[in-house]
C-alpha cells in the first residue's frame, strides 16, 4: 500500500507524532525507514507526481508544470493548456503492474486523467474536468459508487473560503478526505486480489498552503505577537491531522498486518512571505516588452465579465446558469480566450528577450530565433542563436538585482541553467533559467501589469512548496532507519524490485537499498531490464484531451487551488 500525502513534510508530521496526534504514523516511524524525499525541480505537484509514477526525471517524462505550451488560434498563435496522463513519456507503476498481471487500486494521483485501462480500478485526480467517462476505470465506476457511498468530491476549492472562516475550510477538507478513505476501503473489498493500493490525499497540500502560519512554530509565534492567533483555529488544524491519522489506521487495518506500507509526498513545505512579479521586473529592465493596449483591453473584458456576473446574481440566476450564459456570451463576442491567450497576446514578441510563462514552472524562457517554441507556426524569436549564452547570462545578472522589498538585500537563490538541472530527451523543452527567491520563501509570479511585489495573505497562502518531501516504508524486509534521504523517482523502482519485478533500465530511479535489512537484500536479487519509455508521448500526444469548456474548468480549479494569480 502506498499512501500519497501531497506536500507532507516530517517538519509537520514528526512533532505531531511526538504530541500523540498521529499515533499510527508514529508506530510506522518507530519500526520503518523514513526520511527526506527530494522532489523534482520545480517542486510542483504535477511534474513531481509524474516523476513518482514513472520513476523518471522531468527531462525524461516531459512534464515540467501543470501546463504545457500549445499552438493556439489567437493573435500570438501560442497559448498554454493543462497537462494530462496521455502525454507522459513513461509507463506508470500501475501500467507496469497491469502488464505483470497484478491488480491495482489507484485513487486521486495528480496527472492521472484520463484514467488508464488497468487491471483493477482507478479514480482520476484534480486535473479531471468532471466525473464522467474518463474519470474512472472501469468507465462507469464512479456512477455505480456514488449512489452507495455518497457524492465524491474531486477537490475542495480553498480559495473559495474567506480568511474569516478557516474552520469551515478545514472541516470541508476533512469531510473530503474521509470520503476518499471510504471509497478506498470499499474498493479494497470490491477488488480483494489487489497487490497495489494507492490512495493519494491531496488535502494535506491545501492545509499547508492555507495554514502554514499555524503549523510552523516560528510562524505561529509571529502570529501570536501580531494578535491574530486564534486557539480555536489551532485546535481545528490539529483535528485535521488527528483525522488523517485515523484514516491511515483504517486503511492499514483493512489491508492487514502482512501489508507493506509506503508514505510518499511529492514535495515539502515552508513559509511563504510573498510574490514577486518577475515579468514586470523584466519589463523595467527592457528584457520584456508589453503591449499596454492589449492589457487595457484584457482588463476591460475582465471588468465587463465581473459586471455581468453581478447583474446575473442580482436577477437571481443560479451559478450554473450564470456560467453557461457567460461562456456563450464570451464565445459570441469572439472573446472565448483563455487567461493564457491574453497573456501571450499582451507581449510584444519582436522585442521580448526573456519571460516567465507560468507560476508553477519555476523558471524563465529566452525568446530565441528559429526555436518556434510551442509548435507555433510563427517564429517569435528575437535572440540570435549565437547570442544565446550571452543573453542568458545577462538575464541571470539582471535577476541578481531582485531586492527584498523591506530590507533591500538580494533575493535570488539556486539560480541554474536548464542543462544543469535536467537530463533527458525533453531538456530542450524546459525553461532556460531555473531559480528560487529566498529559497522559496518568495515566489515568482508571471502576472503582467500588477506592480512589483505582493505580500502573502490568505489568498496567496502562508505556505509554499519546498524540495524536501517525505518518504516512509514499513513492512517485511524493511529495516528501521530514520535517516533515509532519497529522490522521488527512486520509490517506484524500489516498489518494483520489492515486488520481485525487473526495474526498467531507462528509469532514472534506483532501488533504495538503505531501507532494507541485510537479510532481505542477501536473499533477493534486484534486476534492471527492459524499457518503460513511451516514445513520442512526452511532446505531441494528448493535445486534444480537453475541449475548451473542460480546459476552462481546469484553469478555474487551479486558480481555486491558488496556482494562478
Ligand atoms: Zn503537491
Amino acid at each position: 500500500m502506498i499512501i500519497g500525502l501531497d506536500g507532507m513534510t516530517f517538519d509537520v508530521m514528526k512533532p505531531l507524532t511526538e504530541q500523540g496526534v498521529m499515533p499510527t504514523c508514529k508506530s510506522l516511524m518507530d519500526r520503518g525507514s523514513w526520511g527526506t524525499l527530494m522532489s523534482t525541480v520545480p517542486p510542483v505537484t504535477g511534474p513531481a507526481w509524474v516523476s513518482f509514477a514513472t520513476g523518471k526525471q522531468p527531462g525524461n517524462h516531459g512534464v515540467f508544470d501543470f501546463f504545457k505550451p500549445t499552438k493556439a488560434n489567437n493573435k500570438a498563435r501560442i497559448s498554454r493548456r493543462v497537462v494530462n496522463a496521455r502525454e507522459v513519456d513513461g509507463k506508470t507503476l500501475w501500467q507496469i503492474l497491469t502488464e505483470a498481471g497484478k491488480t491495482s487500486i489507484v485513487m486521486n494521483v495528480p496527472v492521472s486523467y484520463p484514467a488508464a485501462p488497468i487491471k483493477g480500478v482507478m479514480l482520476a485526480d484534480m486535473l479531471s474536468p468532471h466525473k464522467e467517462g474518463d474519470f474512472s476505470w472501469p468507465r462507469d465506476l464512479i456512477q455505480t459508487l456514488e449512489p452507495k457511498l455518497g457524492e465524491y468530491t474531486i477537490t475542495v476549492n480553498w480559495q473559495g473560503y474567506s480568511a474569516a472562516r478557516p474552520q469551515q475550510f478545514i472541516d470541508d477538507e476533512i469531510k473530503c478526505e474521509w470520503q476518499r478513505t471510504r471509497y478506498c476501503l470499499h474498493l479494497m473489498d470490491q477488488y480483494p486480489d489487489w497487490e497495489l493500493c494507492f490512495p493519494c490525499f491531496t488535502e494535506t497540500d491545501r492545509m499547508m498552503h492555507a495554514m502554514w502560519n499555524y503549523l510552523d512554530p516560528k510562524e505561529r509565534e509571529k502570529l501570536k505577537k501580531s494578535g491574530k492567533y486564534d486557539q480555536a483555529v489551532m485546535d481545528k488544524v490539529i483535528e485535521f491531522y488527528r483525522e488523517q491519522d485515523k484514516m491511515i489506521a483504517q486503511l492499514l487495518e483493512k489491508a492487514g498486518p502482512e501489508t507493506t506500507v509506503f508514505f510518499v509526498s511529492d514535495h515539502g513545505f515552508g513559509p511563504l512571505y510573498g510574490k514577486f512579479m518577475v515579468n514586470n521586473f523584466l519589463a523595467q529592465r527592457g528584457l520584456l516588452v508589453v503591449n499596454q493596449m492589449k492589457i487595457r483591453q484584457a482588463l476591460a473584458l475582465i471588468l465587463l465579465k465581473k459586471m455581468w456576473f453581478k447583474f446575473l446574481k442580482a436577477i437571481g440566476f443560479q451559478a450554473w446558469a450564470r456560467q453557461r450564459l457567460t461562456r456563450r456570451a464570451a464565445r459570441q463576442s469572439g472573446a472565448a480566450r483563455t487567461f493564457y491567450d491574453v497573456f501571450y497576446e499582451s507581449i510584444d514578441w519582436e522585442k521580448t528577450k526573456a519571460y516567465m510563462a507560468s507560476n508553477t514552472e519555476g523558471g524563465l524562457y529566452l525568446n530565441v530565433k528559429g526555436r518556434q517554441l510551442y509548435g507555433s507556426h510563427v517564429d517569435h524569436g528575437c535572440i540570435e542563436p549565437r547570442d544565446y549564452e550571452k543573453v542568458r547570462n545577462e538575464v541571470i545578472e539582471a535577476l541578481r538585482d531582485i531586492r527584498h522589498p523591506d530590507t533591500g538585500r538580494p533575493m535570488l537563490s539556486h539560480v541554474k541553467v536548464r542543462e544543469e538541472v535536467y537530463t533527458g530527451k525533453y531538456v530542450q523543452r524546459a525553461p532556460d533559467i531555473v531559480f528560487f527567491l529566498d529559497n522559496g520563501e518568495w515566489i515568482a509570479d508571471f502576472s503582467l501589469g500588477k506592480g512589483a511585489f505582493r505580500k502573502a495573505d490568505w489568498k496567496t497562502g502562508s505556505g509554499m512548496h519546498r524540495m524536501e518531501g517525505c518518504f516512509l516504508a514499513c513492512g517485511p524486509g524493511i529495516r528501521h532507519n530514520p535517516n533515509v534521504t532519497t529522490d522521488i523517482f527512486n520509490v517506484v523502482p524500489t516498489v518494483l524490485g520489492y515486488m520481485g519485478l525487473p526495474i526498467p533500465d531507462d528509469m532514472d530511479g534506483k532501488f533504495i537499498r538503505e531501507a532494507f535489512t541485510d537479510e532481505w537484500l542477501a536473499a533477493h536479487e534486484i534486476t534492471y531490464a527492459g524499457s518503460s519509455s513511451q516514445e513520442g508521448k512526452g511532446w505531441g500526444e494528448g493535445q486534444d484531451v480537453f475541449n475548451p469548456d473542460e480546459e476552462q474548468v481546469l484553469v478555474d480549479r487551479l486558480r481555486g487551488l491558488g496556482y494562478l494569480d
